[in-house]
């Protein structure tokens, strides 16, 4: 025991023996350290199918090394050992395809705020038009009540015409709360999955980054070294788009942005309309 800084020997007997504090504390350390051997966290744990027999592929060290390898669990398959330095590579230049030159996405989301501010503009107007056709409609609700109570409309007379006005009323208030609704959501959507887009491209691969291809894609697979999967959502769209990031356009501009013509800021006007065309349509996807 411990007292004024200095330890001394406890003359009462031990509450637990030594022993069984030593392996109180080994469990702790155990726990304490999820890192230790066979509980290693491997950077792709579940992440790859073989691209050739479809079962799942897996992570084992060797000499110091990891390499990822195909289970062959189900039938015979010829895949080899890959070490995992060359998949990570293989991802980078993955992520490279799916990502937008840095200078582009900046662009691209300065010219949506824009695109922002003046719809805010006119759906201001539009807002503030259809607001006036149902106060209007209102006070026509209103004079068909003064009509009745002064008798100059029989009880049906007065319930029909009401009826019509009101449908109309609540016609135009679903219209309004829609028109907000989608106006506000394509902006922040498209904004949000170029900044993702970003940040995917230039940050280093790391277990978090993984997680996150998880939305790129699916169906991340091994075959012959090589990294294969199905573009989703937004990044579909994005690749569909013309915009191959290997393709001699893009990495000029890549390069060298200063150069850009008026073609390539229609080109890339033209991406930006349909990623956010994309989250016009697919409002619950986000990033
Ligand atoms: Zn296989």
């Amino acid at each position: 025991m411990l007292y004024n800084g200095e330890i001394f020997e406890g003359k009462h007997e031990p509450i637990i023996t030594k022993k069984l504090f030593d392996s109180v504390q080994e469990v702790m350390m155990r726990k304490s350290k999820p890192h230790s051997k066979g509980l290693k966290p491997f950077l792709y744990r579940g992440f790859f199918r073989c691209g050739e027999c479809g079962c799942f592929i897996t992570t084992e060290t060797q000499k110091g090394h990891n390499y990822l390898r195909c289970t062959k669990r189900k039938n015979p398959c010829s895949q080899k050992y890959t070490r995992e330095e060359i998949i990570t590579s293989e991802i980078q230049k993955e992520i490279k395809k799916v990502s937008l030159p840095d200078d582009w996405a900046k662009w691209m989301i300065a010219e949506n705020a824009k695109d922002r501010q003046s719809e805010v503009q006119s759906s201001t107007l539009f807002a503030d038009n259809t607001k006036a056709e149902i106060s209007l409609l209102d006070s026509k609700i209103e004079k068909l009540m003064t009509a009745y109570l002064e008798s100059a409309l029989s009880l049906e007379e007065y319930r029909d015409a009401k009826s019509a006005l009101v449908v109309s009323k609540q016609f135009l208030k679903e219209k309004l709360s829609a028109f907000e609704q989608k106006a506000n959501n394509r902006f922040e959507l498209t904004e949000k999955f170029l900044k993702f887009n970003v940040e995917l491209a230039n940050e280093e691969v790391n277990g978090e980054k993984i997680r996150l291809l998880q939305k790129v894609g699916s169906n991340f697979e091994i075959k012959d070294r090589t990294v294969l999967f199905e573009p989703r959502g937004a990044w579909k769209t994005l690749l569909d788009s013309g915009f191959g990031g290997g393709n001699a356009l893009v990495s000029r501009l890549r390069r060298d942005p200063i150069s850009a013509s008026k073609n390539d800021f229609q080109f890339w006007r033209c991406v930006l309309d349909k990623v956010r065309m994309h989250f016009e349509q697919n409002p619950d996807e986000s990033y």
